[in-house]
């Protein structure tokens, strides 16, 4: 099966922050679930190099835009590359391959007929790059997202027949009813389709920095043309001298926030009908992490820096936060402070106690070898079961709910941890005629821990892959609990999260 995740592409008029790094965590933890589960997968994310915002920022500065976007382009490829993301490809919308098809896939929406040419009168943001309906509009006809005043703008350009696909979307949303999850932001663009669509504005004339019209140069592309078309234009050229297109179009399933639901959830599809060209398999819309309390924390200060984070309790801390505070799809406050307690109850407590105890049990007790026994079974079923975990965390990641996917791997931790306590190892190991009921134990705990660490894989790709070294398991698929018998050989690693010093 082919799995094709995208981020959008990051608006290189700013730095990247901590909004970015979570899209960019999430996707890459569906692309490497995608992959234990031996799916054909291509994770794509990327720059929008293009319009208003970046002409205006680079004007500010005094350089070109095109100075700026090389300039800021690789930031945005370094906070890919610092939160640990897998991503085959790096797409910038000023890269010609990119450009010369946009051209290409425009000038077929024109021979087909969708595009007109009119007068256009609208309250525009150029912060947004976008026009804002009567209906958008914040109080006293400003920005509702950037709370600046907004000017009603007319002008002679061209305009993409949105109208035209009213019926062709309420079909494609009739039918594939996980087209956009989760469910409340699905309603919230059938909504949209049903008030009845406005076309929408696909040119500008007082704009420099953008594509020029391929059947009219003296117009420049409204950029979310250019920036959407990017999730089809990279196959074309992601790999010298291959074409993906038809390996991964349209395998697509794009994560994004909720801000840019509109683009992404009704003029999307819609342009790549009027292309020719099917429409995404899906895609989910997550919310915000809204900076919560201020308070003091006692390693990283007031305020959350994601690349402070990474730099002190490395990305698989970060990845794992974001996606374990807030539950994906809603809006949720992350801080300081939280990020602490998280880090030291679950990852240094709960997982990283649970990982040391048993490669130091089975070294001290086993001489590093695990033991030759069957899988206990009071482990695997019954509430927090090991049995069944792969299953489970692999449906509710196809059903992009990756925190829910989460909670279901801690309530094994918790199990496994609960085990040790119950079953007291160390008192077993005291007792010579307890020797079988110990091999089993431990043979119990190496087998649960190994099959939650691949289910971890994807969250915290780092520490999972060192204790899977350390555990003897050289395989990172996902596995059902008893699928593995002993034998391997197991070595004691330092924490894979080490306290918080005081
Ligand atoms: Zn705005």
């Amino acid at each position: 099966m082919a799995f094709y995740v995208t981020t959008p592409i990051y608006y290189v008029n700013a730095e990247p922050h901590l909004g970015h790094a979570y899209t960019t965590i999430a996707a890459d933890v569906f692309a490497r679930h995608m992959r234990q589960r031996g799916d054909d997968v291509f994770f794509l994310t990327g720059t929008d190099e293009h319009g208003e915002p970046v002409e205006l920022a680079a004007e500010r500065e005094g350089i070109s835009p095109q100075e700026l976007a090389d300039r800021n382009a690789p930031r945005f490829e370094a906070m890919a590359a610092s939160v640990n993301a897998s991503n085959d490809f790096f797409i910038r919308t000023s890269d010609e391959r990119h450009t010369d098809r946009v051209a290409e896939i425009m000038q077929r929406v024109h021979d087909n007929g969708h595009v007109y040419e009119g007068a256009y009168e609208g309250w525009y943001c150029p912060r947004c790059a976008d026009f804002k309906t009567e209906r958008e509009l914040g109080p006293g006809n400003t920005c509702p997202i950037h709370e600046i005043p907004l000017e009603l703008e007319r002008e002679q350009n061209w305009f993409f027949k949105l109208s035209a696909f009213e019926d062709d979307l309420k079909r494609l949303y009739a039918e594939r009813p996980d087209f956009v999850v989760p469910d409340f932001r699905r309603n919230e663009a059938v909504a949209f389709i049903e008030r009845g669509l406005q076309d929408v504005s696909l040119s500008r004339s007082k704009l420099n920095w953008g594509m020029p019209l391929p059947w009219d140069r003296s117009q420049r592309m409204y950029v979310w043309f250019d920036a959407l078309l990017n999730y089809v234009t990279a196959l074309a050229f992601a790999r010298e001298g291959q074409d993906l297109t038809e390996r991964f179009w349209p395998a697509a399933f794009h994560v994004l926030a909720k801000d840019i639901l509109k683009f992404h959830a009704v003029i999307w599809p819609a342009l790549l009908m009027a292309a020719g060209l099917q429409p995404p398999r899906g895609m989910v819309i997550h919310g915000y992490l809204l900076m919560g309390e201020k308070k003091m924390s006692k390693s990283l200060g007031n305020v959350l820096d994601p690349f402070e984070v990474i730099e002190r309790f490395g990305a698989d801390a970060l990845r794992f936060y974001c996606l374990r505070e807030v539950s994906f799809g809603q809006d949720g406050s992350v801080s300081a402070p939280g990020f602490e307690a998280r880090y030291e109850s679950e990852l240094a407590n709960d997982f990283g106690n649970l990982a040391s105890r048993t490669l130091a049990m089975l070294d001290r007790y086993r001489d590093g070898v695990v033991p030759e026994a069957g899988p206990d079974p009071a482990l695997a079923g019954g509430e927090g079961g090991i049995e069944g975990l792969a299953a489970e965390v692999s449906e509710l990641i196809d059903r992009a709910e990756p925190s829910q996917a989460l909670e279901a791997i801690w309530a094994r931790v918790r199990r496994l941890n609960r085990y040790v306590e119950e079953t007291r190892p160390f008192d077993l190991a005291k007792d010579e005629a307890q020797a079988g009921r110990l091999d089993q134990v431990l043979a119990s705990l190496a087998e649960g821990v190994r099959v939650v660490t691949l289910a971890l894989v994807p969250f915290i790709p780092d520490a999972a892959g060192r204790l899977l070294d350390a555990l003897g398991e050289p395989e990172r698929t996902l596995a059902e609990f008893g699928s593995r018998g002993g034998g391997a050989r197991v070595e004691r690693i330092p924490p894979l999260f080490p306290k918080i010093e005081d």
